[in-house]
């Protein structure tokens, strides 16, 4: 490092953006700093609370990273997992009406949530569209039964944020969803101007030699929330899981576990398969047995 600046006291802050060998860390009143890493630091991603000091230059140095609650990793183009965000509280789950939500690809992204540890919910968008019969709400009731919090949610009309603002008041969110569902238009309406004008910029930035799609820190409009979004980030949980993965992702199944008669038990035929016993005792709905192993097959296939 050849910086000659003097450093101040270590104070908290956080990670808001990540280039390389230089970091964006804010302070605890929302001002960011370029800083600058010391040697023999463990790996930081937006996300990350660190300890560090502000420079009499206006840059800064990271001394330590502080404990995670949670970390969000995904494979890199070689398969090799990488964090890619930190301390994220909350993995909101967008679906809508159209286009039409694929109870599989849902059911794929609350396993890829729950090997997280991190809470999902599911943001039902376009209320705006969704007739008082529509399949959907059976959707939502099903998801409620099994402890998912389902907000509705519309950008087309006032107040049709509300209930998901008020989640999203202290928490640090991702929004993650089929192509098409909205969450640009959430995101748009939920982060101040301001905000939104440093994301173009770091998206034009990814237009070009950079390859690696690395991941921001917003505030929203209202709160002490904040979201951490990124191309990559928005489709997380499309990528690979295995089979106990899968299982223990589908929250009912957990208390099943360990009870079939075979340890290795793929609950298709088995005989003494006791999710097979709790489908038919009505337990577990037939649907999510059908998505598990539709998730399964698909991940085998590659
Ligand atoms: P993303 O691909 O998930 O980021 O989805 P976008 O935000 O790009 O939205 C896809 C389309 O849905 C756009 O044409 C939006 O204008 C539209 N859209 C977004 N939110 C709503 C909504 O609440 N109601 C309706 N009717 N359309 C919406
Ligand atoms: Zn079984």
């Amino acid at each position: 490092d050849t910086s000659d600046a003097a450093y101040g006291d270590e104070e908290p802050g956080r990670v808001v953006a990540h280039f390389g060998r230089h970091l964006e860390v804010e302070d605890s009143h929302g001002q960011r700093y370029r800083c600058h890493l010391r040697a023999n630091l463990e790996p930081l991603v937006t996300g990350d609370h660190v300890s560090w000091r502000r420079g009499s230059d206006g840059s800064g140095v990271v001394e330590a990273r502080l404990p995670r609650r949670s970390t969000l990793a995904r494979p890199d183009a070689r398969g090799r997992l990488r964090d890619v965000a930190a301390n994220i509280d909350r993995i909101l789950i967008v679906l809508a009406v159209e286009p039409e939500p694929h109870p599989f690809l849902i059911d794929r992204y609350l396993v890829a949530a729950e090997a997280t540890g991190i809470t999902p919910a599911l943001v039902l968008n376009k209320l705006d569209l969704l007739g008082d019969d529509h399949p959907l709400h059976a959707l939502a009731h099903r998801y409620r039964t099994l402890g998912y919090a389902v907000i509705g949610a519309t950008t087309r009309r006032e107040e049709g944020l509300t209930a998901l603002a008020e989640v999203l008041l202290d928490v640090t969110a991702v929004f993650v969803g089929q192509s098409g569902v909205g969450k640009s238009s959430l995101i748009d309406a939920l982060l101040p101007d301001a905000e939104l004008r440093i994301g173009e910029l770091s998206l034009d930035s990814r237009k070009g030699r950079h390859t690696t799609t690395t991941a921001r820190l917003y505030h929203f409009r209202e709160g002490k929330g904040a979201l951490i979004d990124s191309p990559g980030i928005r489709d997380f949980g499309l990528g690979h899981l295995d089979e106990r993965e899968i299982e223990a992702g589908f929250v009912e199944f957990r208390p099943y576990l360990g009870h079939c008669r075979f340890r290795d038990c793929h609950h298709r035929r088995e005989p003494g398969c006791a999710i097979l016993a709790a489908v038919e005792n009505g337990d577990i709905a037939a649907e999510r047995l059908e998505s598990f192993r539709h998730i399964v097959d698909e991940v085998q296939a590659g």
